[in-house]
């Protein structure tokens, strides 16, 4: 769950004994779960799950929620025993606030489910339709077998009824339970600080004073808000009576008969687990507190609901940096969706599953994707060539594939870093792409070969690299600092002149670039450069950058000399 409250009772089983043993966090925790059920429920399907709410964007720290129990549950099926992974929407929850950014007027929806609060931009059929799209997206090109669970629909159904039933009837016994977890603050206010751990915001378990609590709260008939307090429960016509504070509506819901109301949060938790049989539900570690929702829900999910918690683990937070895509509806935060505008779906599940799930990190959509690729790209080689440690077979199998089959990845793998400069000085221009890449021997085929890379490079430069970082050839000549050259500067940019045509390939070009200098230093091209040449060569380099692009740097040279032609690069080096 993507919950406030739940606090780290379990930490995800620890590092293997041995270095290359391949038996990852995803292995130990699918031992612990098949263990788990086999000793209590022999033969069951197991279910692992998921929790998360669509009251706003849901950003790609968040898809942590799913990706755990995603590796646990596949590594389930791989064994060839039955797993559900089900996802639970929690759009019968109210809406809490309006975020910035929604048009004026959506005020007055505060307290109404989500699954009734219209789209404010009028695309989906509500609230939360609008915010589950792009996850459920963006989990399918994950290859994330899940299945979803609508709270409303559970809810509205009447799916829920006997569990409804039975909270209310012991009422006290859960009363007595959550107490045992309340803190009394200095001024004596019972539950004040469980307020703020409330999901919903609705203020769970507070109250039991005068033994009228109720583990349930109406949705009002009238106004549709959540605003409403209890008058009154008939245990005949199990039927709870209720006074609306938003619009004075009095009013009773029939709980066999309508079911206009949910639990709250503290007591949904648990009842859920009993009702789907959940055996693994991993959740945030980030509000852990010593009453917190996951202790409590033990304890009422044995007493109240006689049913056994799930195995249980906090997961560390995910950190997002970088420069948020510049095109971004979601509040600058990155969705999983944007990440997999640059990333392939692989190296995505990669960042999740290498690292266990007690260790926090950091996923960076700016600079640092070049180099994300380029270990990636290092991965798959020693994959490739079977010279990969046994756990990073193993982290790369799962990153490329599941119970279900493989993931798409390009048939002909070219370095994201090449790719991208290539877009970039060709300002995107397919023909020109293919014509480049294939001058460089890295393409045969058309471009298809190098999908979904290839694409996803060209978002990377048009929605992350910032306009002043990306590579705009001059049209003329620099005929000022052409002029201007002397000594060394002159004699290399003549070198180069002289030799380019000599050897037009990327490796010929790469071997000149960082030979001119050395042969103005009396080396040879293929001697390794001393300090002083190795100065020269910076100094050679930005002072082509500045001739082609009026920039101190950009894409790597030989690339940006091959995008360019022997002809254009002649005349951009040439005094007119
Ligand atoms: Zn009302």
């Amino acid at each position: 769950m993507t919950r406030p409250g739940a606090r780290s009772e379990a930490q995800p089983p620890g590092p293997s004994s041995s270095l290359g043993d391949a038996h990852d966090w995803v292995s130990r925790t699918a031992d612990e779960v098949m263990a788990r059920v086999d000793r209590q429920s022999p033969g069951k399907v197991i279910v692992c799950a998921s929790g998360i709410s669509p009251s706003g964007p849901i950003h790609l720290g968040n898809l942590r929620e799913m990706m755990v129990p995603h590796f646990v549950a596949d590594e389930i099926r791989r064994r060839g025993r039955e797993c559900r992974h089900i996802l639970s929407w929690d759009d019968y929850d109210r809406l809490r606030k309006v975020p910035a950014g929604v048009p004026t007027g959506f005020e007055e929806h505060v307290g109404r489910p989500l699954s009734s609060v219209p789209d404010p931009w009028g695309a989906y059929a509500n609230w939360a339709e609008r915010f589950k799209a792009p996850l459920r997206e963006a989990l399918a090109a994950l290859g994330v077998e899940i299945i979803e669970i609508s709270q409303t629909q559970m809810y509205t159904s009447g799916a829920y009824t006997a569990q409804i039933t039975t909270a209310i009837e012991e009422r006290r016994r859960i009363d007595s339970i959550l107490s045992r977890y309340r803190t009394k603050k200095p001024g004596g206010e019972a539950g004040a600080d469980r307020v703020a751990e409330s999901p919903d915001g609705s203020d769970d378990d507070s109250g039991g004073e005068g033994g009228d609590y109720l583990p349930y709260k109406a949705y009002c008939a009238n106004c549709g808000r959540d605003t409403t307090d209890p008058t009154g429960y008939d245990p005949a016509r199990k039927r709870v009576d209720y006074a609306c504070r938003s619009c004075g509506h009095r009013g009773g819901v029939d709980i066999e008969a309508d079911n206009h109301g949910k639990l709250v949060w503290k007591v949904d938790w648990p009842m859920r687990w009993a009702y789907e049989g959940v055996d693994f539900e991993p959740a945030g570690v980030d509000h852990a507190t010593p009453g917190s929702s996951f202790t409590v829900g033990t304890q009422l999910v044995n007493e109240i609901f006689g049913s056994e918690p799930p195995f249980y683990f906090g997961y560390s937070f995910v950190g997002i940096k970088g420069m948020a895509k510049m095109s971004s509806s979601s509040g600058g935060v990155p969705i999983p969706s944007d990440a997999l505008e640059v990333l392939e779906a692989p190296i995505l599940r990669w960042l999740y599953v290498r690292r266990r799930p007690n260790q926090s990190f950091t996923i960076d959509l700016g600079a640092e994707v070049v180099r994300l690729y380029d270990e990636w790209d290092r991965l798959g080689s020693r994959v490739s060539a079977n010279t990969a440690h046994p756990g990073d077979l193993l982290t790369h199998s799962r990153s490329t594939r599941t119970s279900l089959g493989r993931l798409r990845q390009p048939e002909t793998v070219v370095p994201f870093r090449m790719l991208s400069s290539v877009v970039d000085v060709t300002a995107g221009d397919d023909d020109q792409i293919a014509r480049l890449l294939r001058t460089m021997g890295v393409l045969s085929g058309d471009l298809s070969a190098v999908e979904p890379r290839l694409s996803l490079a060209r978002n990377w430069i048009n929605e992350y690299v910032p306009e002043q970082d990306r590579t705009h050839v001059r049209e003329e000549p620099d005929v000022e600092t052409l002029r201007a050259l002397t000594g060394e500067d002159r004699g290399c940019l003549d070198l180069l002149l002289e030799r380019m045509a000599d050897d037009w390939t990327l490796e010929g070009l790469t071997r000149l670039v960082y030979g001119v200098p050395k042969l103005m230093h009396g080396l040879d091209l293929d001697d390794p450069p001393d300090a002083a040449t190795r100065a020269s060569q910076k100094r050679f380099f930005r002072l082509l950058y500045t001739l082609l692009t009026s920039s101190e740097r950009g894409p790597r040279l030989p690339t940006l000399l091959m995008a360019l032609g022997q002809d254009r690069t002649r005349s951009l080096l040439t005094t007119p």
